[in-house]
């Protein structure tokens, strides 16, 4: 390419509504520029850097045997009424008409949609397990959109579904996208960590997260140094502090309901939708025959507003109903803001602080599939009941005994589940196994947030300049920048010959043939972070010679002209 017919759209000036490094420098290098609120149009040099991102991804998918299919962005209510999910799902959902007042959809995730495909398409347990994958743009109205594309409304995910006649090939399955997306990862060269996630709203048993290391990142990741021990503190995560204490040997009740239907029945009582509604309950003093115990305090997910609760059905149970903020909910229940995660701020939270005050609560813990109550916070710590990740700090030693623990802000960049039967129970999608009996499939549902990588990986690989592209993912791997080029004929030729060549050995290569400073072409290829730059000037061509300079190398150095090829390998 020839940047003198290319838009190279730099900016000196940091934007002031960019908040995190990645943002600024998306903007400033000319990869993408805003249209409204969680909205970006993708510039030529964006692009180019999304494609080789996806490229990756698809490459891994396939190897895997996973097969692309592209499915609609927008969704028929049906489908979702179906599933449950119209009712459930919250303010992220877009919803849509058309001209006859039909429902839509635009799709936040397409686990109705692909349950719906693939009941129609497959018949016979010998056509599982089968794997299916998109990349394709999906719509959630964050309550809070920022950083760019970190957390746009409209961005890019790499999908995938999986169907199986059984849990034990799920369970395959699941263990090879985990290796594929360690694959993807690799190669896209950045710092990353698998860890255990919350799996309780999606529902089903098993989940994981991919995280970048970021100071910026969202979440609270903690892992051990020395063995694969990895969790997002918020899945850990409990929230009371110890108060009245059970007498000792006194049983910690469970109540033997899935957490999922315990969010699910205070969700309705309180009139709201139920998935990721509700995150936390802290319930008081001992629980009753029933097994439950009053709510003290709730801490709600993602994007309710207190208008949106049935107020009436919270009078006597959390009064006075306050909206609190992060640093209330810290002195209100004892939590870390670490533990709470500005992922989730600012969250509507409901805290009633004259029972704070007391500070003798029991506390109720969600953990994966139960919903505990009558727990003894101190007691059932230590007997291994409850995971307390609240006041872990650095050099702890792991739960699993290796190594010691760190903690690390971090990016979800990906995140697998075990959707278990939860969508093909409820669209009855079924195969007939080897008796010919029909059997509901077992679902895995695998997400890639392709955008959202190349941000984070700017949070990785920048400096003063601008940022630095490991080569996998640049834009363009090579910068030649030819100097005075308009006045001298012989640098142009020279300019134009190593282009030639090195595009002919296969790299992407910008040519800065454009009329402008020395000084302005070198801040501006830095910015943009190609990763090799050569240099053509009268000087260095008189001497036979080309200047090189690696983007993250201190000096330049002179080279050989029939030398940048290999030098380059
Ligand atoms: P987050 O916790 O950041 O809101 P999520 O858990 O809601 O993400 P998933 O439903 O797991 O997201 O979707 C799969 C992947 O899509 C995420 O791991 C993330 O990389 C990406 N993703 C989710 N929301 C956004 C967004 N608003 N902008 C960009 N990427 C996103
Ligand atoms: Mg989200
Ligand atoms: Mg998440
Ligand atoms: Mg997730």
């Amino acid at each position: 390419m020839r940047a003198s017919r290319y838009l190279i759209a730099t900016q000196k000036e940091t934007p002031a509504d960019a908040e995190i490094i990645s943002h600024q420098l998306m903007l400033r290098a000319g990869m993408i520029r805003k249209l409204a609120a969680g909205l970006y149009t993708w510039l030529p040099m964006g692009l180019r850097t999304l494609r080789k991102v996806e490229r990756i991804v698809r490459e891994e998918m396939d190897k895997s045997g996973a097969q692309e299919v592209l499915m609609p962005a927008v969704q028929p209510a049906e489908l979702w009424q179906e599933s449950g999910r119209w009712e459930q799902y919250g303010g992220e959902l877009l919803r849509l008409n058309d001209r006859h007042g039909r429902d839509f959809c635009f799709g936040p995730t397409h686990e109705e949609v692909i349950t719906d495909l693939i009941r129609n398409e497959l018949k016979s347990y010998k056509e599982l397990p089968a794997n299916f994958y998109q990349i394709q743009t999906k719509f959630r109205d964050e309550r809070r959109p920022r950083f760019g594309v970190m957390r746009a409304r409209e961005f890019i995910m790499k999908d995938a579904y999986s169907f199986h006649v059984n849990a034990a090939s799920l369970d395959d399955t699941y263990q090879l996208m985990h290796q594929t997306y360690c694959n993807i990862f690799d190669r896209l060269g950045l710092d990353y960590r698998p860890v255990q996630a919350d799996s309780g709203s999606i529902g089903g048993s098993a989940s994981h997260e991919f995280h970048v290391l970021a100071s910026s990142g969202e979440d609270a990741i903690v892992f051990s140094t020395e063995s694969d021990y990895a969790a997002n503190i918020e899945k850990a995560e409990a929230v009371a502090p110890a108060g009245e204490r059970a007498a000792p040997g006194e049983a910690m009740q469970e109540v033997h309901t899935p957490g999922q239907k315990t969010i699910e029945a205070v969700s309705t009582f309180l009139g709201l939708p139920a998935e990721r509604s509700v995150k936390t309950l802290l319930v008081k003093g001992e629980a009753d025959e029933n097994g439950e115990s009053g709510l003290v305090a709730l801490i709600l997910r993602g994007d309710h507003t207190l208008n949106e609760i049935k107020a009436e059905n919270l009078a006597g149970i959390a009064e006075p109903l306050t909206m609190a903020t992060d640093e209330e909910i810290v002195e209100a229940i004892g939590c870390n803001p670490g533990s709470i995660g500005p992922v989730n701020l600012p969250v509507p939270v409901i805290v009633d602080r004259s029972a704070a005050h007391l500070a003798d609560f029991v506390c109720g813990a969600n953990k994966d599939d139960y919903h505990l109550t009558g727990v003894n916070w101190e007691r059932d710590v230590a007997l291994g009941r409850v995971e307390d990740l609240r006041n872990v700090v650095e050099g702890d030693q792991s739960p699993d005994g290796k190594g010691t623990l760190e903690i690390r802000r971090g990016i979800e960049v990906g995140h697998i589940f075990k959707l278990g039967n939860k969508y093909s129970q409820a669209m009855n999608a079924t195969v007939l196994d080897e008796n010919g009996k029909a059997v509901i499939m077992e679902m895995g549902c695998y997400g890639i947030g392709v955008s959202r990588i190349v941000a984070a990986s700017i949070e990785q690989n920048h400096d003063d300049k601008g940022i630095i592209w490991p080569d996998a993912i640049a834009p363009f791997e090579v910068a030649i920048v030819t100097l005075n080029a308009h006045k001298n004929a012989v640098v142009a030729e020279a300019g134009d010959k190593l282009y030639e060549q090195l595009r002919q050995a296969g790299y992407d290569v910008l040519l800065d043939d454009r009329n402008e400073r020395p000084g302005v072409k070198f801040a501006d290829m830095e910015l943009m972070g190609i990763p090799h730059r050569f240099v053509v000037s009268e000087r260095g061509l008189a001497a036979g010679t080309l200047e090189y300079k690696g983007r993250r190398d201190e000096d330049k150095q002179d080279i050989a002209l029939e030398e940048a090829l290999p030098f380059l390998v």
